[in-house]
C-alpha cells in the first residue's frame, strides 16, 4: 500500500534504521524509543492486524521476531524482553500494518508486565467467558 508508512519503510521509499531484513520480513528501530533497541518488527504483506495477515506469513513474522529478539539478547544484554503487538485504536495501535514491538526490559526501567496496560476486570465467571471463546 504506497500510501502506509511501514510498507513505504519496507520498500525503502522512508529511510529507517533497519536491523533485519528478509524476503518477507523487515525488522527497524522505533522512531521513539522506549528502551535501547525498542524494535518492530513487520511484514512486508500490508495487513493492519494478526488475524487479517495470510496464514503463509505468519511463520516468516514470527521467525524473524525470533531472531530479532535473539541478536537483541546477544549484543545489548537486557535483563528481559518485552513482545507484543498493540491491536486496534483502543489498544494504542497507531499505524495500521501489523508490527510486533520488540522492547529490551531491565528491572529498573520503571515499566511494568504486559499485562498492566489493562485493568478491567470481568463481572463474569473465568470458565463463562473460556466457553464462549472456546474454539
Ligand atoms: P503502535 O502504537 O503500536 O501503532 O506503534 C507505532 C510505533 O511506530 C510507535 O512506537 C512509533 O514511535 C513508531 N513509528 C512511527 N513512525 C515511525 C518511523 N517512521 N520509523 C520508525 N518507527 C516509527
Ligand atoms: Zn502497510
Amino acid at each position: 500500500m504506497t500510501d502506509c508508512l511501514f510498507c513505504r519503510i519496507a520498500g525503502k521509499e522512508i529511510p529507517a534504521a533497519l536491523v533485519y531484513e528478509d524476503e518477507r520480513t523487515v525488522a527497524f528501530l522505533d522512531i521513539a524509543p522506549r528502551a535501547a533497541g525498542h524494535t518492530l518488527v513487520i511484514s512486508r504483506a500490508h495487513a493492519p492486524t494478526l488475524g487479517s495477515l495470510p496464514q503463509n506469513e505468519i511463520e516468516p513474522l514470527f521467525s524473524a521476531v525470533q531472531k530479532v529478539a535473539n541478536r537483541i539478547e546477544q549484543v545489548l544484554h537486557p535483563e528481559g524482553l518485552t513482545i507484543g503487538i498493540n491491536q486496534g485504536e483502543a489498544s494504542g495501535q497507531v499505524v495500521p500494518h501489523l508490527h510486533v514491538h520488540i522492547l529490551p526490559r531491565f528491572k529498573d526501567d520503571g515499566g511494568g508486565a504486559i499485562q498492566s496496560v489493562v485493568n478491567r476486570p470481568p463481572p463474569e465467571s473465568i470458565s463463562e467467558i473460556a466457553e464462549k471463546i472456546h474454539i
